[in-house]
């Protein structure tokens, strides 16, 4: 029985151990896949305070090992279900059962994917689904950005302040983002729109150079120094549905202070796979924090 088993290394799941275990608490992270989380596949990030510039992996590993010296375990598994059991609750992996006092759900959400070829070659080198987090990068350059919903029309409004061009390409011949947001591109200069066109490849052998775009079934090529793709956010809480409630779009419905709906006591949620605006390292690292707190806080007040 561990006091705290958190499902997902990623910032916020590796944070609540470093938490956890300062507090002197037992704590067991369960991950399925990367140690580290999805900034692992991030080649550069500039946004974190107190570190300029920084790969995502080296990131990663800098928090693997900080929460590894402070004691924690971490086990390579995927968890299944958790179901409430005596003095605490059964977390249930591929691999095995392992028990908590208290429970952390970390499990993040991934950016849906255009699904073309060669996608994952180009990620961080010509394909981004952040603009908070790559804008900066294409200062001046000409970029396109996929989609035409809130987060699509909100990341064209951001990135046309810093970049020369924006092409907002949209697959429905209408865009669905609020028409506050519509209104704001429309007085754009430098942010043009395509509708009813589908991203069907990549132009560049090594290097990205554009798309490759069907435009009402007419194949046309859009030169662009790259390509923000803002098509939603898929969150991995089904294993968690029977204990915490989820929102139409799959998230956890938790607040700032990481406490989930639930019926049950001792389950708390922290990062990005929870309700929030802003899905960024420092946020899922607060709530980290956050968790792990009220999770300690919670197993004293057992005693
Ligand atoms: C390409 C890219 C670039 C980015 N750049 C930046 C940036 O520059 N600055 C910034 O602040 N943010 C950036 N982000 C966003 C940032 O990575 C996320 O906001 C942050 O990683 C969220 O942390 P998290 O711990 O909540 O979730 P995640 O990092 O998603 O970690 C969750 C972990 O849980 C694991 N998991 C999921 N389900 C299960 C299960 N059932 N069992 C066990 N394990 C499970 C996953 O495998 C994953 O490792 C970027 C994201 C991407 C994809």
């Amino acid at each position: 029985m561990y006091d705290i088993v958190i499902i997902g290394a990623g910032p916020a799941g590796l944070t609540a151990a470093i938490y956890a275990r300062r507090a002197e608490k037992t704590a067991l992270v369960i991950e399925k896949s990367t140690f580290g989380g999805q900034i692992t596949h991030s080649p550069r990030v500039e946004n974190y305070p107190g570190f300029a510039v920084m790969s995502g992996t080296e990131f990663a590993d800098k928090l693997v090992e900080q929460a590894l010296g402070q004691g924690a375990e971490i086990e390579l598994d995927a968890v299944n279900k958790i179901e409430k059991a005596d003095n605490g609750y059964k977390v249930i992996c591929d691999g095995g059962e392992f028990f908590g006092k208290a429970v952390i759900i970390a499990t993040g959400s991934h950016h849906r994917q255009l699904g073309i070829e060669r996608e994952n070659d180009f990620v961080g080198e010509g394909i981004s689904y952040c603009a908070v987090c790559d804008g900066a990068f294409y200062k001046g350059k000409s970029v396109a950005v996929i989609g035409g919903g809130n987060s699509a029309l909100q990341e064209a409004v951001m990135l046309s302040d810093m970049c020369e061009s924006v092409t907002v390409v949209q697959n429905l011949d209408f865009l669905t983002g609020e028409q506050k947001l519509q209104k704001d591109i429309e007085g754009k200069s430098n942010v043009k729109v395509i509708l009813s066109a589908i991203v069907s490849g990549i132009i560049g052998d090594s290097e990205f150079k554009g798309l490759r775009l069907s435009v009402k079934g007419e194949e046309t090529e859009l030169m662009v120094d790259g390509v923000f793709v803002a098509i939603g956010q898929q969150p991995e809480n089904e294993p968690f549905k029977d204990v915490v409630k989820l929102n139409e779009y799959g998230y956890i419905e938790a607040g700032e202070n990481c406490l989930p709906e639930t019926e049950f006591e001792g389950v708390f949620v922290a990062g990005d796979c929870r309700t929030k605006a802003i899905r960024q390292i420092t946020t899922a690292t607060a709530d980290g924090a956050t968790a792990a707190i009220s999770a300690c806080r919670y197993i004293d007040s057992l005693k």
